[in-house]
């Protein structure tokens, strides 16, 4: 298997640890999107799509997320030992969506994707830029309308002159 495309959308300047958001695509067929890039003390890493946990209310049953003190359905209060911790006590609030399960394929994945990163930061420096990661769901196009409404030819969504309306 093997990661045949990687796009980034670059997080602006002034954000916290994410550098990015990306999607890769396997064997030209399957495509995982919402990975974040974050610089961390060792240099950029790949975390992967992640949903927030929730736990079972056991008055009401109702789902709250796991950082809640009481229930949002009925108030009761809520065991705070409920969070799972990881060996150095942080607690895991988060479980991935997917996820490679062993090292040689994270890897392959982290130094792919971080190596497309470090292109994308220099690509992004040079005139008319445009990040390809929300491209995906470009398919087929939306019409595009103009301020009074009317629709626009493609070209001049992408700047490639004045339309002809
Ligand atoms: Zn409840």
């Amino acid at each position: 298997m093997e990661v045949t495309e990687v796009r980034i959308k670059l997080i602006e300047e002034g954000s916290d640890r994410l550098k990015a958001f990306c999607s890769i695509t396997f064997d030209h067929c399957f495509v995982i999107r919402d990975l974040k890039i974050i610089e961390g003390t060792r240099g950029p890493f790949v975390a992967m799509p992640s949903r927030k946990l929730t736990s079972h209310c056991p008055t009401c049953r109702n789902k709250n997320h796991l950082r809640a003190g009481f229930c949002n359905q009925c108030g009761s209060e809520l065991d705070r030992d409920r969070i799972d911790r990881d060996e150095e006590g942080r607690a895991k609030l988060h479980a991935d969506i997917a996820h490679p399960i062993n090292s040689v394929c994270r890897e392959m994945i982290q130094s792919r994707v971080v190596e497309e990163f470090h292109r994308e930061i220099e690509k992004s420096k040079l005139p008319g830029y445009i990040s390809r990661y929300d491209d995906i769901d470009l398919d087929p196009p939306e019409p595009h309308f103009d301020t009074n409404h009317r629709m626009m030819p493609q070209t001049e969504e992408r700047g490639f002159g004045k339309g002809i309306l």
